[in-house]
């Protein structure tokens, strides 16, 4: 059942692995055709070293959705997209295809066996801050800015991914 009132839920995308743009834009598409759900904007893509892990550069981004499907809903059809894009958990922070992470849902603070929202690592990493704060200047300070300043992360060119947002 779907609550009645619109949330605005943000989802961390990750890819370091095989072809990441191509992973990224299927996971959006994804979310753009689930029931009683708006992708309302994506940020551009940003590439970014992997933390406490080798591996090819990661590739970022983040979207803004706008629905009413539960909390654990949205989680467990963002870890069936993880599973279509192939990805394995041979060891934590192993190099991957695709990772996606519910990020913010609404203002809910949820601590679950299965959900924490907001993300608790978000404020560590520059590659959630810099694309969050494209896509919602308001929810990312200066100063969380700042605290990650030292990250290596670069923005690549945007509008990758226009012809996606839903104009519903
Ligand atoms: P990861 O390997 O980083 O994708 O972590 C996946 C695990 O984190 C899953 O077992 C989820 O149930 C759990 N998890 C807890 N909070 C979140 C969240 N906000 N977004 C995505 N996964 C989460």
């Amino acid at each position: 059942m779907s609550a009645a009132v619109p949330v605005d839920v943000w989802v961390g995308l990750g890819a370091n692995l095989g072809e990441r743009e191509q992973a990224l834009r299927e996971a959006l598409q994804a979310m753009a055709r689930w029931p009683d759900t708006r992708l309302v904007n994506v940020s551009a893509l940003y590439a970014s070293s992997p933390i406490d892990a080798g591996g090819p550069d990661y590739l970022n981004a983040v979207a803004l959705l706008r629905t009413t499907l539960p909390a654990l809903d949205v989680l467990q059809r963002l870890q069936s997209i993880e599973q279509g894009a192939g990805r394995e958990r041979p060891y934590r922070n192993a190099p991957r295809t695709l990772d996606l992470d519910i990020l913010r849902y609404g203002n809910a603070e949820l601590d679950t066996p299965t959900l924490t929202v907001p993300h608790p690592r978000m404020a560590e990493r520059a590659f959630v801050l810099l694309p969050m704060a494209e896509v919602s200047p308001a929810l990312v300070s200066e100063a969380a800015l700042q605290a990650v300043a030292d990250q290596r992360i670069e923005r690549l060119p945007k509008a990758w991914v226009a012809d996606l947002l839903s104009k519903k």
